[in-house]
This record gives C-alpha cells, sequence and structure tokens, in this order.
C-alpha cells in the first residue's frame, strides 16, 4: 500500500496519544498535590521537613555567631534561615524583610569572606509574593493546561476523549496481512468486477481520456460470511491504495449529529489520502429506507444518510476515492443510493455452490495437513449452504477437533464432527435418561426414515441422539446436488419429512413431545410461505406478502379478513396432508424404525452409509 505523507496521521496512533494525555494530566496533578503539601509544611515546621530536633535560635544569636566566627554556612531561604555551625550542628531562625546582607551589615558584619562564612540563597518557588500568587494559581494553571492538551488531542483526527464526531475508520496500512483476490473463492463473477475497480483506482487517466464516469460506489450484496469484507480488502490491497473501513454501526451514536460528523470526517480523510477506498460495512444500518420504522430515533440515522449522500455528491470523480459499502439486507436500501452517482455498480455475492465451497474448503485447507481420507468434494458435498466463513471456520474446528485427539492430520471423522458442531452447536452428553434417548431416538430416526422413503427427497446424512446447542438430538438431511429451483414437491417433501418426528412419537407412545415444536413451526412456516408468497395452493397464483412482511404495525394489510382465513386454511390442509402422509409411511415402516432405533440406542449417531445399510437389509427381508 502506498505509504503516507510524513503529515498524514496514521489513527492507529490515536489512542496512545490518549493515553499520553492521560498519564501526563495525572502526573500533573499528583505534582501539584505534592507542591501543595510541601507549600504548607515548609510554612510551619520551618523549612528542614525530616529534621524534627533542630534547634530554633533568635536572629541575635545568629549574628552573634557570625562575629564569632562560628558560622559555616547561611542557607537563606525566604525569610528562614539554616545556620550550619563549623562544628557541624545546625540551627534554625527567622528575619524580617531585610536580606540577610543587610542584617549583617547592620550589625558591623561586612567583609564575610574574611570571616569564612558563605551565605546560600535558596529561591524558593513557593517564596515572596510571587510565589504565593504561583502558589495558588498553579493548580488552575495546570488544568487549564491539561484541558487545552485534551481539546487539541481531540482535534487532531479521531478518537480523543471529547471526539465524538470523528470517524473511528481504521486504516488498513501496510502491516495489515496482504489480502488477495486469489483468497477467495467462488466468486469469480464479483472479482471479475471488482478488478474493473482496481483497474479505475489504478489508471484512472485511461478511463478519463475516453470520457467515461468513474463509478463512486459499490454495492456488495450478499449474505453474511460470503466474503464481502474480504474482497473489499482484496481491492484496496490489489490497487494498492490506502483503505478506511467503517461498519455502518459506529456511525450510529446516542449523539445526534455524531453520525454525520463522523460521515464528513471519513470522507475527508479519505480525499487527503486519494486514491483511496472507503468501505462502509453494513451500510443497511444507515442506509434504511427513510420513514419506515415506526420509532424516531431515526433522525440521526437520516442526517448521516443524507451526509452519505451529500459526501457522495460532492466529490468529483477527479478526487479518486472509491466507496465500497457491503450489505446482506440491500431490500432495506433507502432508494436514494442507489441513485446513478452514487453506488450505482452492484456486486452480487451469493452463498456458494457446490463447487465454489470446494474451492473455498481447498483455500482455506491450505496450511492445514489433511488425512488420506478426506475428500473435499465429498465435504463439499455435505455443508450445502453453509458459507464461506462458515466453511471457514468448521475447518478450524477440524482442526482443534485434531489437535486436541492429539493427531497429527486432520481425518474425515473430525471434520464430519465439525460440520455438525457448525450447524448445530456443541455435543452436551449425559443429559438424557434412557427414557428419554429412546423419545429422541424414535423421533429422529422419525424424521430419517420418512425422509428415506419420500420419492425425490434430499438424502439423511446422519441422525444423532447426542444433544447439541438446544436440539436432544438431529437428523441431517441435505442435497446431493445444488439446486436453483425448489419445486412444489420439494417444499412438501421437506413438511412431510419435517413432520415425521411428530409421527412416530405419536404413533409409537401414543403421545406427544414439546421437542416436536420447532419442526412444527418450520413445517407450517414453508406452508405459510407456500400459499401467500409462491402461488403453491388452491388460492392460485396471488403473493399475498404484506402480512407477513410489513414491518410497520400500522400499513394496513393487503388482503381481506376472508383471504386471510382462506390462507389459514390452506396451510391446514397442506400441513395435514404432509401429516398423513408421514404417518403412513411410519406405521407401513414400523419394524424399520425399531431398528434404527435399536441402533441408535447403541452407537448414538448412525451415518449415512451405516443407515443405508440399514434400510437396504430390511427392505431385502421384505
Ligand atoms: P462478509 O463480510 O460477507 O460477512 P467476510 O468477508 O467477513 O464475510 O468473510 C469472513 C471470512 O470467511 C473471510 O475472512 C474468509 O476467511 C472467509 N470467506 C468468506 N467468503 C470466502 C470466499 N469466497 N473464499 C474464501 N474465503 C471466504
Ligand atoms: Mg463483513
Ligand atoms: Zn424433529
Amino acid at each position: 500500500m502506498k505509504p503516507l505523507g510524513k503529515n498524514k496521521k496514521i489513527p492507529g496512533k490515536k489512542n496512545s496519544w490518549v493515553r499520553l494525555t492521560v498519564i501526563l494530566g495525572t502526573y500533573l496533578v499528583i505534582t501539584v498535590a505534592i507542591a501543595y503539601a510541601i507549600g504548607m509544611f515548609s510554612d510551619g515546621v520551618t523549612g528542614d521537613w525530616f529534621g524534627g530536633n533542630v534547634k530554633d535560635i533568635p536572629l541575635s544569636q545568629v549574628v552573634t555567631d557570625v562575629k564569632n566566627n562560628k558560622v559555616d554556612t547561611i542557607e537563606v531561604s525566604g525569610d528562614e534561615l539554616t545556620v550550619i555551625y563549623k562544628d557541624g550542628t545546625k540551627a534554625k531562625s527567622q528575619k524580617e524583610y531585610s536580606s540577610i546582607y543587610e542584617i549583617l551589615n547592620n550589625a558591623g558584619v561586612t567583609d564575610l569572606s574574611s570571616l569564612d562564612t558563605r551565605i546560600e540563597v535558596k529561591t524558593s518557588f513557593f517564596d515572596g509574593a510571587w510565589g504565593a500568587i504561583l502558589v495558588n494559581a498553579l493548580p488552575i494553571i495546570i488544568m487549564i493546561v491539561f484541558f487545552l492538551f485534551i481539546f487539541r488531542q481531540a482535534g487532531r483526527g479521531g478518537g480523543g476523549i471529547f471526539d465524538f464526531g470523528k470517524s473511528n475508520a481504521r486504516l488498513f496500512s501496510k502491516d495489515q496481512p496482504k489480502v488477495t483476490f486469489k483468497d477467495a473463492a467462488g466468486v469469480d463473477e464479483a472479482i471479475h468486477e471488482l478488478e474493473e475497480v482496481v483497474d479505475f483506482l489504478r489508471n484512472p487517466g485511461k478511463y478519463r481520456k475516453l470520457g467515461a464516469r468513474i463509478p463512486k460506489g459499490i454495492l456488495l450484496i450478499g449474505p453474511a460470511g460470503t466474503g464481502k469484507t474480504l474482497l473489499a480488502r482484496a481491492v484496496a490491497n490489489e490497487a494498492k491504495v490506502p483503505f478506511f473501513s467503517m461498519a455502518g454501526s459506529e456511525f450510529m451514536e446516542m449523539l445526534v449529529g455524531v453520525g454525520a460528523s463522523r460521515v464528513r470526517d471519513l470522507f475527508k480523510r479519505a480525499k487527503e489520502n486519494a486514491p483511496a477506498l472507503i468501505f462502509i460495512d453494513e451500510i443497511d444500518t444507515i442506509g434504511r429506507q427513510r420513514g419506515r420504522a415506526m420509532v424516531s430515533s431515526n433522525g440521526e440515522q437520516e442526517q448521516t444518510l443524507n451526509q452519505i449522500l451529500v459526501e457522495m455528491d460532492g466529490f468529483s470523480p477527479n478526487d479518486n476515492v472509491i466507496v465500497i459499502a457491503a450489505t446482506n439486507r440491500p431490500d432495506l436500501l433507502d432508494a436514494a443510493l442507489t441513485r446513478p452517482g452514487r453506488f450505482d455498480r452492484q456486486v452480487v455475492l451469493q452463498l456458494p455452490d457446490i463447487k465454489g465451497r470446494e474451492e473455498i474448503l481447498k483455500v482455506h485447507s491450505k496450511n492445514k495437513p489433511l488425512a488420506k481420507d478426506v475428500d473435499l468434494s465429498q465435504i463439499a458435498k455435505m455443508t450445502v449452504g453453509f458459507s464461506g466463513a462458515e466453511l471457514e471456520n468448521m475447518l478450524n474446528e477440524a482442526a482443534i477437533l485434531a489437535a486436541a485427539t492429539g493427531k497429527k492430520e486432520i481425518t474425515n471423522k473430525d471434520i464430519r464432527e465439525a460440520i455438525t458442531k457448525v450447524k448445530l452447536g456443541v455435543e452436551r452428553r449425559h443429559i438424557q435418561s434412557e427414557e428419554d434417548k429412546r423419545m429422541t431416538a424414535y423421533h429422529e430416526a422419525g424424521h430419517a426414515i420418512v425422509a428415506k422413503r419420500l420419492p425425490d427427497m434430499d438424502s439423511v446424512h446422519r441422525i444423532s441422539i447426542v444433544s447439541r446447542g438446544l436440539a436432544l438430538g438431529f437428523t441431517e438431511i441435505n442435497p446431493d446436488v445444488d439446486k436453483s429451483h425448489q419445486t412444489q414437491k420439494d417444499l412438501l417433501n421437506r413438511i412431510t419429512a419435517l413432520l415425521g418426528g411428530r409421527a412416530a412419537e405419536e404413533l409409537v407412545f401414543k403421545e406427544r413431545t414439546a421437542g416436536a415444536g420447532s419442526d412444527l413451526e418450520r413445517a407450517s412456516s414453508i406452508a405459510y410461505k407456500m400459499v401467500t408468497e409462491l402461488g403453491m395452493s388452491n388460492l392460485g397464483p396471488t403473493a399475498f406478502t404484506y402480512e407477513s412482511d410489513r414491518k410497520n404495525p400500522l400499513m394496513p394489510t393487503q388482503y381481506s379478513q376472508k383471504t386471510a382465513s382462506q390462507i389459514d386454511d390452506e396451510v391446514k390442509r397442506i400441513v395435514d396432508d404432509c401429516y398423513d402422509k408421514a404417518k403412513g409411511i411410519i406405521s407401513r415402516d414400523r419394524k424399520l424404525l425399531d431398528k434404527v432405533v435399536e441402533v441408535l440406542m447403541k452407537e448414538e449417531t448412525i451415518e449415512r452409509e451405516d443407515f443405508d445399510k440399514i434400510v437396504a437389509e430390511y427392505d431385502e427381508k421384505q
């Protein structure tokens, strides 16, 4: 990255400045306190604070002793005299306003040198009228200096104590780990578009000659963990320009106006360092459609958003600053943001497909020793719906698991375990009683068998009765290939498999458990979506989206009460049909269910291959 000029401040230093200020301030306060204490003491105990038993003698005695050549030194400190005799003893005395020379002179001592007596005048800081003024004024002066220091500090580019309005933008500079486009896998199209941005930043002239308007803003859109931040950093790095990064939420503070001034500061600093890249992460937190939310804490948000718009309109293409913003909720963004001249380019990132996942796994397993039995393409199959971040996290978990069990390599088993862990959380063993376990086993086996028996249903990858996170057990059902289209049949299959757990409970135990609650909720919400959004019911291809989507409780529903009750009926019909189907499968395969439960009780977890084997053996016997 381009080295910054000397006079450009590097934001990373601001904290040490604050710390220095505080430390200096503390020292000053302590110094004043001590000085005060000294001042007080030296009034009362006359000078020597430590030696308590020094004699007090009258001034006339001092003069006499000087005359008699007994005195070695007289130390004068204000009106206080410390007399050091030639025999080493000390004494104290007081004089009036006149100087010690005058006093001695008046007493007839004119030639001190002949007497071999020295006079040392110690001009104490706290003596005299000026001293008194200083002692009293000093704390105030120090306070003023202290505050001046802090305020100056505040003016200095971010992060000071009174420094609300400054952006805390982080500048990624040379010492940051280098991120390049090579670190992002499975997002080739996005990279292709961003390479253009790199070119804009590097060779702006090339485009300007042809009259092309270089885009000011690029919006990165994609679900969490798909590499938006990663790509933005890669752009800055590849273009070798300073990179100012800030998260949308950081603009938002309790104090109104802070967000706007932070935006101003951010853009100002980027322009000073141009060519530069500004990265605003989570821009949806500021750029929300105005007037949509109910609570009016949004004055702040609106001001901040307006400031961004003003800044983006305000800088000319010659400023050579490009703003990249990231969001996973583009639907929430204010339309004003995406107008030409603002974030007019959009780069969409999607959850990686099977090929993308394999590539990402390759990138992140580069420095991890994998055992021979690990097949990344197989793992890519098992991780449908994982984002890049989740894949990275999963591989890391696998490495931790392998290390914890003292292995030298990461095995397939570690990775499988890590996949489940990332999906469902950590195992919680020993919590279920034998009876509970049996219930859970029937429930999970119910899901698995129903899924297995449904034509065109995704594969059962794993069944387990080891509790994880909040789940007592789990059945992993994933497609083997990525499907872009979800058909009505797929959705009905999913609802049916979700209800398989409850169907098994009910048939076997004539009892219902609360554990099926979340299954039912998910099944119902799929059914609801089918009816209201996807036109997959007897209500026909009409979308009734507003009811579920409305963020504003005052917004009217877009369909009648009659339709609402029809929707309810349709949802219920779909779920009931699927439930009947699930119960049918379970009662037909009751013996298979018992068999799977038996294995589950013994092994706790059944992998895909073993499950397929159990089913195949059972089918042969029929
Ligand atoms: P986002 O900003 O989209 O939420 P990040 O860029 O912060 O996601 O991604 C977090 C981490 O996940 C990255 O640092 C990277 O290690 C990993 N990651 C995400 N997407 C990818 C990808 N496409 N290729 C390689 N690694 C990725
Ligand atoms: Mg991010
Ligand atoms: Zn279930």
